[in-house]
């Protein structure tokens, strides 16, 4: 037995699909208007079947889709449009109650050329509602530069790690490198900073930390970069700064630090830091000779009695 679709089957199919559906002839007068359309729009068939479709939506992309429907009926093909190269077709809006910015329903969209009874023209237009898959595109490339984000950073105090650190110090020697240019590094190294974790236990210890970062981070330029090195050690990257430049800065760290003491429950604890600092130049292999420079102007400070600045 062969069972056949009734006169209205296809009308009915075509109004219940959750997708958007219209035809269209190569000169964008509208042939068909879906119900999904109507409801997205609140444009009846009733009123626009028969007119220019960019009468009704001046806002749509005319050139770009008088192009699109001219070229797959000439190439006789489909087309495929996605919501990564146009977010959307027709400003709809979306039905997802969190909006988490997104202001519009995003689409993917079909273009199917086909001939009319009377031989004419036309091209279905396809339109589906990938609103979530859009949202949760989004939310997964977020989390992803979050997690990026965080791979750089140091747990406690926030500024960035050593790993990150040597790899932008890297680039940063490179460039120096090869195109001139000026940069120092700085080495800071809390002074008797055991005898603050045993007099006022760990907790303390990191509170100081802390503290000294966001005094730290206060007076560098956005174009410096703050790193923990290790336990109470931190580097810090100069770019375009030469050794007179980072001295300067060096002594406004140490006395940034040294000023005020770092206030623990009810004990107001003083801290002060030692820093060594080099500058990079001509014949300095890498950037690991130019941190053991830094290093070892570190050491001078500690032994010539800590709270000082010492240059390589
Ligand atoms: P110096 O002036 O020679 O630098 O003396 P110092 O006591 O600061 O140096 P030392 O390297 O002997 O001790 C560093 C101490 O830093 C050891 C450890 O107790 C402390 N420390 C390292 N990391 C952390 C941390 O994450 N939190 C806390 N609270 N303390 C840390
Ligand atoms: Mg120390
Ligand atoms: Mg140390």
């Amino acid at each position: 037995m062969t069972v056949r679709l009734g006169d209205n089957s296809l009308g009915y199919i075509i109004d219940r699909v959750d997708v958007g559906i219209l035809v269209v002839t190569e000169t964008l007068d509208v042939v068909l208007w879906n119900r999904f359309m109507e409801a997205n729009s609140k444009v009846l068939a009733t009123s626009i079947v028969g007119k220019n479709l960019l009468d009704y939506f001046p806002e749509l992309p005319g050139q770009w889709l008088d192009k699109k429907v001219r070229s797959v009926q000439l190439l006789n093909n489909f087309a495929f449009t996605s919501w990564q190269q146009r977010p959307y077709l027709f400003q709809f809006k979306h039905h997802r109650p969190i909006t988490g910015g997104v202001t519009h329903m995003y689409q993917n969209c079909t273009f199917i050329p086909f001939e009319g009874s009377g031989g004419e023209s036309l091209v279905c237009i396809t339109l589906f509602d990938v609103t979530d898959t859009a949202i949760s595109h989004r939310e997964v490339l977020q989390a992803h530069a979050d997690l990026e984000e965080l791979s750089h950073r140091d747990a406690l105090t926030g500024v960035y790690n050593r790993r990150f650190m040597e790899a932008e110090l890297h680039k940063e020697f490179k460039r120096v490198e090869r195109y001139g240019g000026k940069l120092s590094v700085l080495f800071l190294d809390l002074d008797f900073f055991k005898r603050v974790n045993d007099t006022y236990g760990h907790q303390a210890g990191d509170k100081v930390l802390i503290e000294v970062t966001q005094r730290i981070s206060d007076v560098v330029r956005a174009t410096d970069y703050v790193a923990r090195y290790g336990g109470e050690e931190f580097a810090i990257i100069l770019p375009e700064t030469d050794i007179a430049g980072a001295l300067i800065f060096a002594n406004r760290v140490r006395e940034v630090i040294e000023k005020t003491p770092v206030l623990y429950e009810e004990h107001a604890l003083s801290v002060t830091a030692s820093l060594g600092l080099s500058e990079y130049r001509e014949g300095i292999e890498s950037y690991d000779a130019l941190l053991d420079q830094s290093d070892k102007a570190l050491y001078m400070a500690k032994k010539q009695g800590r709270n000082r600045v010492a240059c390589y």
